[in-house]
């Protein structure tokens, strides 16, 4: 490949799609990426046991993530993944109570009210509280903004029992869904980026608060064929090549590769919070300002996947929620690949209090709550296990952590893309989307 025009440090979204958006502009794009394959935060693992090809984590996408379905559309596959035609979800409450909460496809907020009013799980006083925060978050009406005064310095948890949420319509409902969406307790994440997802996501149809679920392992749905599309165009992407950036006074000149130094006028450090100190070379370039200090000091939260596989089918459906547990999500991976056995993920996230437990006793923890919810899965032979734990899974929402950055730095020539830049959006794979198209949006207006 002759001189790149834009080299991309990281190839998770935000890495790769920033790279396509780019070499659909016509720019020549070097992707380098430290580790063995592309996908990040989001990859799939060989289990060693079954041989099958496992995501490090489940991902649900939404309806809502715009950004997402256009770079998936980009490389060609937005077909490999399941849509639901609006939201349906279902529970298990901990004295085995099971309902469903399906939003019918009415514009809003008229879904979210039948939705509501339809869902047996909750008391009439209950469902006029949720449609207290339903007005809140989408406005009452077409004119009035979402009510986010002051939400950033106030916890999830605090928010909703400031807006009249009860004790059990937390744990059934919001507990779940901010878990799900910001990785993090409702004591301990800030409540701004929530209200942002939920006016997003009961924003303005149902179709938008649908979940989506990857049909293949995630190298599939979008880290291979999105190396494949970039080298199809004569740009590259370069695996075990862990890259460090070259500042030269207030500008970017290119990076250090495997003792190589390529030249570039404009790089896209596309790395997590964590990872950005290490690609630059001590002393950090001034023109960063407090950048990096701020990078190093955000607290990261945790995610814990259990994976169970039975000897049968012990789930019709594709995900049902455990509200109240530490493994608050199980899905089924054979409803979702279509085989006849059962592999159930079960995911806890907002992890901090289980993460360090050993492999043995989270597959105990995660057994037993499963069994307790699923009598199928009682009666079935549990036939083997495994544990993954991702300790920086997401950045911390917590009131009080330093300032996101936004696309451009002190440095000319670079740029940050990463699900941690300023979107408004938490740790998701949509934030990461967005900070990757506003990246290349960005070189592209300069030229
Ligand atoms: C277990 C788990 C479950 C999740 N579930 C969901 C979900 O259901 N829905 C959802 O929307 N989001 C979910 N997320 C969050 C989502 O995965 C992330 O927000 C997203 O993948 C972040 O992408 P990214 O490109 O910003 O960062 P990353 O994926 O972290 O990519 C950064 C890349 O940079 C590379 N890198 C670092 N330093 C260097 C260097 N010096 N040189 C070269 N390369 C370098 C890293 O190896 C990495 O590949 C989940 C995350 C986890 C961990």
């Amino acid at each position: 490949m002759t001189a790149p025009d834009v080299i991309v440090i990281g190839a998770g979204f935000a890495g790769l799609a920033a790279a396509t958006a780019l070499v659909e502009r016509g720019a020549r794009v070097l992707v380098l990426e430290a580790r063995p394959v592309p996908g990040g935060r989001a990859s799939a693992v060989r289990d060693a046991a079954t041989g099958e090809t496992l995501d490090n984590g489940q991902h649900v996408l939404m309806g809502c993530y715009d950004d997402t379905f256009r770079f998936l559309a980009r490389i060609g596959t937005p077909d490999r993944v399941h849509r639901q035609a609006g939201l349906a979800v279902t529970t298990i409450e901990r004295g085995g109570r099971r309902s469903t909460l399906r939003l019918p496809p009415l514009p809003a907020p008229l879904h979210l009210l039948a939705g509501v009013l339809a869902w047996d799980a909750l008391s009439w006083r209950e469902k006029v509280s949720v449609m207290r925060v339903g007005a809140a978050v989408t406005g009452r009406d077409r004119h009035t903004l979402p009510d986010r005064s002051g939400a950033a310095a106030v916890t999830v948890y605090d928010w909703l029992v400031g807006h009249g949420q009860a004790p059990r319509l937390i744990e059934l409902l919001w507990e779940p869904l901010a878990l799900a969406a910001l990785n993090q307790p409702i004591g301990v994440a800030a409540a701004d980026t929530f209200i942002e997802v939920l006016s997003r996501t009961f924003g303005p149809d149902a179709e938008r608060a649908s979940l989506v679920v990857p049909a293949v392992p995630l190298d599939e749905l979008y880290a291979e064929p999105a190396r494949a599309w970039i080298e199809a165009r004569g740009s590259q992407v370069r695996t075990q090549a862990r890259a460090r950036v070259r500042v030269e006074g207030d500008r970017v000149v290119g990076v250090d590769v495997r003792g190589e130094t390529v030249d570039a006028p404009v790089v896209v450090a596309a790395v997590a919070w964590h990872a950005l100190p290490g690609i630059f070379a001590p002393p950090a370039p001034p023109a960063l300002g407090d950048l990096l200090p701020r990078a190093a000091a955000t607290d990261s939260s945790p995610i814990v996947t259990v994976n169970l596989w039975y000897d049968r089918p012990v789930l019709d459906e594709m995900l049902v929620g455990l509200p109240g547990r530490a493994f608050q999500w199980v899905f089924d991976k054979s409803v979702v690949f279509g085989r006849g056995t059962s592999h159930l993920s079960l995911v806890s996230s907002g992890a901090a209090d289980i993460v360090a437990l050993g492999n043995e006793a989270l597959v105990e923890r995660a057994t037993r709550e499963v069994h307790d919810a699923l009598p199928r899965a009682a009666a079935a032979r549990l036939v083997h296990a495994s544990a993954v734990r991702e300790r920086r899974a997401t950045f911390s929402l917590a009131p009080g952590q330093p300032a996101r950055p936004g696309t451009e730095t002190g440095v000319k020539g670079l740029l940050l893309a990463g699900d941690w830049v300023d979107t408004g959006l938490p740790a998701t794979i949509e934030g990461a989307v967005v900070s990757g198209h506003r990246a290349a949006a960005a070189i592209t207006r300069r030229g």
